[in-house]
């Protein structure tokens, strides 16, 4: 029975009876922790070879890996992700471990030079960023720490709220916007074709809008099938506006997540762009740990092998996931949730103006939740509903604790609620 159809009599003897869960997870004494979307140790041990195989040779594509230079990446690493993210291998660069890195130092290209149509630095005017969310906090971070205000607008099933962007974009100091395209932070959503080629297309008032394409989870499939991200380089080509677009993506989580190699892909100018300026940063990336990765993966399709061993170790944690929520969930009407079919997260909605109550009691019982409105610019989610469940690093048995504490806070919190109004 949904909790809006129960009586005062029956909402309080729900309230007992998750009281009582809740004092019973407090004395398991649990220390559980679903916070962030790490890989678990059992994913990491797939690319083992990594550690242990001998480099086959120090010269890769005529260079020798162990010396500076090659500023652009091994030409042999980066066209195995050239044909997985569906971008010209001369348009794709090939970096170091973090593609977060990336997005920050584009941004502050940007803000300190420029940016190949406009030669006036960002940072001489006022800078402002679409934001769709829930999305990913550390996108937020970056420009919360750059001082670029954020304008929150809802990421739906198939992309940003093209309404908002649309009317957002006429305002010359918006710059840019976030974009997961593909199994987004947190929810899970597809950016279809469709919304890709309006995007690409937009009349955007400042000459040089930027979308930050972050394809973090372009290969993370959960199912057989295998969905395939919009072009939206070529969308942007073929709309006339070839720069607007910069894509990010990285092995962190198909390799090592802190000693994978990233990438970005952009125009031939946006790619020139950021070589000029990262040149004067660093004499060249980490070729030996990138050479290790062409070596170890070998073609795309190696890729995609490995994909579908970490599928197995993601699936049953997924599916446990959806499992408690529906059982301990699904008759009472107390929240929604996503169902991926890749990426890392579970989005869940509880009922508006819980979130944190729920994260608290999780917190106080020993399980550590990503914090209430983490999804959302400036840590505000306005309905304080919104908990982002990341299910790949525990092992499936304290997924599973942790996952039963959760549903009874978020029983407990809605009861409270309930019987407060
Ligand atoms: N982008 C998104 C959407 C992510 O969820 C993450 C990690 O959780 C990253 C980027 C981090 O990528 P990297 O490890 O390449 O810096």
């Amino acid at each position: 029975m949904t909790l809006d159809s129960l009586s005062r009599d029956q909402l309080e003897s729900l309230l007992a009876e998750q009281q009582q869960a809740y004092a019973e997870l407090q004395q398991a004494d649990l220390s559980l922790d679903i916070t962030r979307g790490k890989p678990s140790a059992a994913q990491l041990d797939l690319s083992n070879d990594l550690l242990t195989a001998p480099l086959q040779d120090t010269k890769v594509d005529g260079v020798d890996v162990r010396n500076y230079g090659g500023g652009t990446g091994l030409p042999a690493l980066r066209s195995i992700f050239a044909e997985l993210l569906n971008i010209p291998v001369d348009q794709l660069i090939a970096a170091n471990n973090a593609s977060l890195s990336m997005m920050h130092d584009s941004l502050v290209f940007a803000l300190l030079h420029g940016t190949p149509e406009e030669a006036k630095p960002w940072k001489d005017g006022p800078v402002k960023f679409l934001c769709p969310a829930p999305g990913y906090d550390r996108h937020f971070a970056i420009c919360e720490h750059l001082g670029i205000e954020m304008i929150t607008i809802d990421m739906l099933e198939d992309g940003p709220d093209m309404v908002a962007v649309r009317e957002h974009v006429a305002d010359p100091a918006v710059k840019g916007m976030w974009l997961v395209p593909t199994y987004s932070n947190p929810t899970g959503a597809v950016v279809s074709d469709a919304v890709a080629a309006e995007l690409a297309a937009l009349q955007a008032a400042a000459p040089d809008f930027r979308i930050m394409w972050d394809n973090a989870y372009a290969v993370h499939d959960l199912t057989d099938e295998h969905v395939k991200s919009a072009d939206i380089l070529g969308l942007c080509a073929s709309s006339g506006n070839p720069n607007r677009a910069l894509v990010f993506a990285s092995t962190s989580k198909v390799t090592l997540a802190g000693a994978g190699v990233s990438f970005l892909g952009g125009s031939p100018e946006n790619i020139a762009w950021y070589l000029s300026h990262t040149a004067i940063r660093t004499i060249g990336p980490d070729k030996v740990n990138q050479a290790r990765h062409a070596q170890f993966l070998g073609s795309a399709q190696g890729v995609l092998d490995l994909m579908a061993r970490h599928r197995e170790v993601l699936v049953p944690k997924f599916e446990t996931v959806q499992r408690i929520l529906s059982e301990r969930l699904g008759d009472h009407g107390v929240a929604t949730w996503t169902s991926p079919k890749g990426g890392y997260f579970v989005n869940l909605d509880v009922v508006d103006g819980t979130a944190s109550r729920v994260v608290q009691l999780a917190k106080e019982a020993g399980i550590a939740l990503t914090p209430a409105g983490a999804s959302f610019p400036y840590g505000r989610d306005p309905r304080d509903r919104n908990i982002r469940i990341a299910p790949s690093f525990p092992p499936l048995e304290e997924l599973t604790r942790a996952m039963e504490g959760l549903a009874t806070c978020v029983l407990l919190a809605a009861a409270e609620k309930a019987l407060a109004a």
